[in-house]
């Protein structure tokens, strides 16, 4: 059985199910889920995202937290990241400051993954890189600091919606037609959408820093203000598809809404910088001069690829003013680089 068939299935059986259960087992169905059976990524995947696109966005992260713990007065940390992919970002980090004295040796790496395909991959990319490194299912938070990063993680978490008619408000559900998934109700405007994991997320993160200092960096795609209505998306080899077709066999994401992040993180305790956009960090923090740095001793050729993964990163028009990111300190942590 397929995962349609099992949706379907399921939808025969108890009726009609919502947007959020439905968006859970797309991606996460123990056997079928979409990041649970393949490796989503680059050119040969779905998406590409901006760790795969070049090393400098894992380098210039590396080094800000690296900072950021030096700020914090270089404590025992744990060093987390929520769905890390291929593992090349933590790699990325690992190996650009790997020579910044005792941070290392301070830390303790947690992977937070539900994919074990990439969970494998990521325990090859990082082979030999750092001790102490475990991989969890869910976010689990040890009594001392934190550093995190999450790169397009909330995007993947399960939305709600919620549509209207007439005067009558309703979560938007998934239903089967000729033995094909409809919305339901059909063609009623969806008025709200929001991600109930991604706020619990936010704020168990946040209260932990709060109690325990740390700094986290979350970098998405997503919208500031307002509330958008429907962002419910599929994508499958780099275009634009059909969210109710191919269910498993496409990625399924939403915009993220960084208002009700940092309004949840708030409600946790910690404080909140941002929201800005990638482009702005990523050039604040002088990835043009590292990337003139790599180009130094390459080729022709392979310069021209170092630019262009550069402006891809960084341009309004590419990926740098749709990608944004906020970062939680605690109260007397200074405003970090950056931001
Ligand atoms: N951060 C990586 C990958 C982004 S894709 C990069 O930038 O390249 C989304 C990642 O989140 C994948 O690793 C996926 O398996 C993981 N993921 C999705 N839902 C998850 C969940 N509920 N818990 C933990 N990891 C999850």
């Amino acid at each position: 059985m397929d995962l349609q068939a099992v949706i379907a299935e399921k939808i025969t059986e108890k009726g009609a199910i919502s947007v959020a259960e439905y968006m859970n087992l797309a991606l996460s169905h123990p056997e079928h889920g979409y990041y649970i059976k393949k490796d989503p990524l680059g050119k040969a995947g779905d998406f590409t995202t901006a760790p795969e696109i070049s090393q400098i966005f894992g380098e210039m992260i590396g080094a800000f937290l690296a900072q950021q713990w030096r700020i914090m007065g270089e404590p025992a940390t744990t060093l987390m990241e929520l769905g890390p992919g291929r593992g090349t970002l933590m790699s990325d980090m690992l190996r650009i400051t790997r020579h910044v004295e005792g941070f290392h040796n301070s830390l303790s790496i947690n992977m937070v993954e539900t994919s074990p395909y990439l969970r494998a991959a990521q325990q090859g990319k990082l082979y030999g890189q750092h001790p102490d490194i475990s991989w969890l299912e869910t976010i689990e938070l040890p009594p001392k600091p934190l550093l995190l990063v999450a790169n397009e993680f909330f995007d993947a978490l399960p939305i709600r919606q919620f549509v209207s008619q007439g005067k009558e408000i309703s979560e938007r559900m998934i239903a089967l037609r000729d033995g094909k998934f409809i919305f339901s109700p059909e063609n009623a405007p969806v008025i709200r959408e929001h991600c109930p994991a991604a706020l619990d997320i936010t704020r168990k993160i946040s209260a932990h820093i709060a109690a325990h200092g740390g700094v986290a960096l979350f970098i998405d795609y997503g919208y500031i203000g307002g509330s958008r209505a429907d962002t419910l998306q599929a994508l499958k080899n780099h275009e634009y598809h059909d969210p109710l077709e191919d269910v498993g066999d496409a990625d399924l994401t939403a915009h993220v809404d960084f208002n009700a992040l940092k309004d949840a993180a708030k409600a946790g305790g910690a404080t909140v910088h941002g929201v800005i956009s990638q482009g702005m960090f990523l050039s604040r923090l002088g990835a043009p001069v590292r990337a003139k740095m790599l180009c130094k001793n390459a080729s022709d050729e392979q310069q021209k690829t170092i630019l262009s993964a550069l402006s891809r990163l960084i341009e309004p028009e590419q990926m740098g003013d749709l990608f944004k990111m906020i970062c939680l300190t605690g109260a007397r942590h200074p405003k970090p680089e950056g931001f």
